[in-house]
């Protein structure tokens, strides 16, 4: 087999909400585009909270994205002199994603993916226990637990449900907040 470029790997930034998890991709992509490396950014068309085409942190750092209805588009959209492969909110991707990852780093690229660890629930989240698995680097970041002050690994989601059973409940940041393990209550709505 030919490898064009053997410095092809994969790293994961993960996290609750409020880490800082598209941040750090943000800053990553912008330091490649510094060093004259090739970015794209890709993100499940679902996460539209802010815009269509840029990924967008909390703190209004933006970078062009592209969204793409399933991880098999990132394959066909993904250019040959592109270095740099970001991936955000991931949690949101089917199972392909981790195909794809793969895929794109035998192909000598830096594939740097960033989403959620665990949902409100704290349960792993879609495709990232595989990521985290298949990647050479893994970056787990902390928010501040907003009861205790600790550093916080849990989301809690502070409405009831408005679809039943669904962890996909994209738009409202004011629905959620950090917590740590100890003050996370993945049965309620987190009233203390
Ligand atoms: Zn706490």
């Amino acid at each position: 087999m030919f490898h064009r470029a053997l410095q092809g790997f994969i790293e994961v930034v993960c996290g609750s909400m409020f880490s800082g998890k598209t941040e750090e991709l943000v800053r990553r992509c912008k330091r490649a585009q510094i060093g004259r490396q090739k970015v794209q950014v890709f993100k499940p068309r679902i996460d539209d909270r802010y815009s269509k085409d840029h990924v967008q942190s909390h703190d209004a750092n933006r970078l062009p994205s592209i969204a793409v209805d399933n991880s098999r588009q990132i394959l066909d959209l993904v250019d040959d002199n592109t270095r740099v492969v970001g991936i955000d909110e991931a949690q949101f991707f089917d199972d392909g994603v981790v195909e794809v990852a793969n895929k794109l780093a035998y192909r000598g690229m830096r594939v740097i993916v960033a989403g959620l660890d665990m949902d409100f629930r704290g349960q792993p989240f879609g495709p990232m226990p595989k990521l985290l698995a298949v990647a050479e680097a893994v970056t787990k970041l902390s928010a501040v637990c907003v009861v205790c002050g600790s550093p916080a690994s849990r989301t809690q989601r502070t409405v009831g449900n408005l679809e039943p059973n669904s962890t996909v409940a994209v738009g409202a940041k004011e629905m959620y907040e950090a917590r740590c393990r100890f003050c996370h209550e993945p049965e309620t709505h987190g009233q203390k």
